[in-house]
């Protein structure tokens, strides 16, 4: 058949390449139908600080597939951009944080957490971006200072005067900005410095990577160029207490992994943070001394 529709004409029936596109199709057809009947759900991975105080955590979106089970946002964040799904997606992650984030202001053990959320570069790019934060906002009366939005470099890098602005704009409304997988773009210092972060997070690669000379200086580098910037500094993917040793030694403020926290249902988040608060109480909490 290729033949004969002469030499110029080109199409291809590689069985493999046709069922991976069909499987491709499909996957977007359930993703659609996914966010209809409510399949995405999100989990809260704890952030800690240099005292191993549970200080806040990230949002982080699962799919329950009722076919092929849980699947991770890896395998379908980049479908939800092509397709265009991440818009109402990401508005949804919003607003489900945001409910969380009120649910929470119930207990003292966790009225204090703040909530990060993934912002895709799809998503930060509409023209009403900023419009429909502030709907939300308004919408769940989230508390607005425990909020923050995690961006990556690459959305930053394109369209910078217009990334600046909206990010003044949000910062406006009271939220804070955290600078995703750092090190893994092309941010110069001097564009960084224009940007209105509250941020800098290291990315796990060079994390899970410490024990090499290269990874390890990136990594001093990284957190001497977020404190040059007055920026905290937090590192994900910490798995050992090896890796957690040498980001205290460089002055690290923070840290996110499994070391300290799987990422939980919200139910989870809160049972832990209550066990926590009881283990630790604030001084406020505790009796006085008998004198
Ligand atoms: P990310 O924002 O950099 O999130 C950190 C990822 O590292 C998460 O993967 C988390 O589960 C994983 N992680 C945390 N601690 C450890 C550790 O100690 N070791 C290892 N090996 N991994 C750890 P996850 O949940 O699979 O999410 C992957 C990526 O998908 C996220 O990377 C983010 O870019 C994207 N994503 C997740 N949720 C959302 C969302 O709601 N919206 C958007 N736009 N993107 C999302
Ligand atoms: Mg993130
Ligand atoms: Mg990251
Ligand atoms: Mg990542």
């Amino acid at each position: 058949l290729a033949k004969q529709r002469g030499r110029n004409q080109w199409c291809f029936y590689d069985p493999e390449i046709q069922s991976a596109l069909e499987a491709r199709n499909q996957l977007e057809r359930d993703l659609r139908l996914a966010v209809e009947t409510q399949q995405l759900f999100l989990v809260y991975q704890l952030q800690v600080d240099i005292e191993g105080r549970p200080f806040g955590a990230e949002a982080l979106l699962r799919w329950q597939h009722p076919q092929q089970g849980l699947i991770s946002p890896a395998d379908f964040i980049p479908l939800a951009e092509e397709s265009g799904l991440i818009i109402p997606i990401g508005y949804q992650v919003l607003r489900t944080a945001c409910e969380q984030l009120v649910r929470w202001q119930a207990h003292p053990a966790t009225d204090h957490l703040t909530l990060a959320v993934n912002v895709s570069a799809k998503q930060f790019a509409q023209a009403d971006f900023v419009a429909q934060v502030l709907n939300i906002l308004q919408q769940t009366q989230a508390p607005r200072h425990l909020l923050k939005l995690e961006l990556t470099e690459s959305m930053v890098l394109t369209q910078v005067e217009e990334t600046i602005e909206k990010m003044h704009h949000i910062k406006a409304l009271g939220l804070a900005f955290s600078m995703d997988d750092f090190g893994t773009g092309y941010s110069s210092l001097q564009y960084l410095k224009r940007l209105p972060l509250d941020q800098l997070k290291i990315d796990q690669s060079f994390v899970r990577d410490l024990q090499h000379e290269d990874d390890a200086t990136i990594v001093r580098t990284i957190i001497a160029m977020g404190k040059a910037l007055n920026l905290q500094v937090i590192a994900e993917g910490v798995e050992t207490r090896e890796q957690q040793d040498f980001l205290a030694r460089y002055a690290c403020d923070a840290f996110q992994g499994y070391l300290f926290c799987r990422p939980e249902l919200a139910e989870e988040i809160t049972q832990r943070l209550q066990q926590y608060a009881i283990a630790h109480p604030a001084p406020w909490m505790m009796e006085a001394p008998s004198t």
